[in-house]
């Protein structure tokens, strides 16, 4: 496995492959990989002949007030993972090496980013869009694969790849769980002993709202008020949002029907954590909850 840091030793890699015809994947990530990034590696190692990540904790998607300086990050122990998964390339650029001076270049949304964690995020998703779209020139992925955990930014990207025509084929996957049910993420790490036991509370209403419209309510709005309500219980949990959407447009529903992603932003503590589940259609979420 290669550890690089430059653009051009990625772009002249992938040439050789493409040269010989090998379908290149590719798995965006910030580091500090656990066993969500790596479903993401296994699932392009079975899809494709080569495998690219990147590690790179992307300033442009971080606000003013959020946890880029103490987000964590581990090289050794990520490329350990992706080397026992059989990644092929580690692309793990400076922030100079990304963002050169006087960059004033953006890939921006209109739809898509109004609601959710872009209502309480609103430059987020201009960094992401840009830093992915950087990424995609760079690597020129057949395949990418991104995890449902962040159901608005694999819309968005799907999105920006339609929009801008990008020859990339989005792989979504599905979430991966701690035992307890808690959605595995690298900002996990910032829960005390008492937080994590609390952090319990998002898996358990996504539980109940998977049960909610199973049980067959089609009322968005009764849906999240029971949700919002199971959570209220957790005296630790502040909620940021809830909010039942179309998968594709990231619009507000007011029926359950068609392809809804039901999402919240909750706070323990300090810190915001994400969880979500898919209704209906293209559901592929395989939320691993004992129900
Ligand atoms: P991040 O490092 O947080 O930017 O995440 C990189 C990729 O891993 C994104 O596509 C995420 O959606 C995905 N990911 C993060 N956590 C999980 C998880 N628990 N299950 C599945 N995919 C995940």
């Amino acid at each position: 496995m290669q550890i690089v840091s430059t653009i051009n030793e990625v772009r002249a890699q992938v040439k050789e492959w493409k040269r010989e015809g090998l379908i290149v994947g590719f798995v965006p990530t910030m580091g500090y990989l656990h066993e969500g990034h790596a479903s993401l590696m296994k699932r392009a190692r079975l899809d494709c002949d080569k495998v690219v990540a990147s590690i790179f904790v992307n300033p442009m998607q971080f606000g003013a007030n959020e946890d880029l300086d103490s987000y964590p990050r581990d090289l050794e122990a990520d490329a350990k993972l992706c080397e026992s998964i059989g990644v092929d390339l580690i692309f793990h650029p400076e922030v100079e090496e990304m963002y050169a001076d006087g960059f004033c270049s953006f890939v921006d949304m209109n739809g898509l980013t109004k609601e959710l964690c872009g209502k309480s995020r609103p430059i987020h998703f201009r960094g992401v869009c840009t830093v992915v779209s950087k990424l995609f020139h760079i690597v020129t992925p057949d395949k990418a694969f991104f995890g449902q955990k962040d159901a608005q930014q694999l819309a968005v990207i799907r999105r920006m790849v339609k929009d801008l025509n990008m020859d990339i084929e989005v792989v979504g996957c599905p979430i991966v769980r701690e035992e307890d049910g808690l959605a595995k993420s690298s900002r996990n790490t910032y829960l005390n002993e008492e937080e994590r036991k609390a952090a319990l509370i998002l898996s358990k209403t996504i539980r109940l709202g998977e049960k909610l419209a199973e049980d067959g309510m089609t009322n968005a709005k009764e849906l999240v008020a029971a949700m919002k309500e199971n959570l209220e219980k957790e005296p630790m949990a502040k909620i940021d949002y809830v909010e039942a959407v179309s998968m594709d447009t990231i619009e507000k529903v007011d029926k359950i029907e068609g392809n809804v992603l039901v999402a919240m932003a909750v706070y323990i503590g300090k810190t915001r954590l994400i969880d979500n589940f898919i209704i209906g259609g293209e559901k592929n979420a395989d939320t691993g909850i004992e129900k």
